[in-house]
């Protein structure tokens, strides 16, 4: 099946998060598919490889460090762009996250438009992938 719109998944156990994010997303054109918990997420992932992750760090079962580090390790989902969306604002967080193999961070609250002007970013741009090797720019 062709693709015609860019997808994101979003993973985030907060309701509230999801309807606003995935809203403002869907309204801007992408294809968003939703996962509560680590586990849905990496089962999204898995089945279908989005675009791009936004990724809530604290999700119930696997945390979002964990699913980042067990997405990297397979060769459909190791080079998709993660961007981490968390409330731990501190610096050894972010540091963290980048460790796990987040591409970016995003501190909630954080405005829809920032959102979606960082996954726009990431598909647009090309992406340095965590290996440090350079993956093609998505279309
Ligand atoms: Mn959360």
């Amino acid at each position: 099946m062709q693709k015609t719109s860019p997808t994101v998944l979003l993973v985030e156990d907060n309701e509230d998060n999801r309807i606003v994010f995935s809203t403002v997303l869907q309204h801007f054109g992408y294809e968003v598919s939703q996962a509560v918990t680590g586990d849905e997420g990496l089962a999204l992932a898995q089945s279908n490889p989005p675009d791009v992750i936004l990724m809530d760090i604290s999700v119930p079962g696997i945390d979002g460090f964990e699913l980042t580090r067990r997405l990297r390790g397979f060769q459909s989902t190791a080079s998709i762009p993660i961007i981490a969306l968390t409330a731990h604002a501190l610096a050894s967080d972010k540091r963290k996250a980048m460790e796990a193999g987040c591409d970016d961070f995003l501190t909630k609250p954080c405005e829809p438009k920032r959102v979606v002007e960082t996954v726009r970013r990431w598909l647009a741009s090309g992406r340095k992938a965590t290996n440090g090797n350079q993956v093609p720019l998505i279309p």
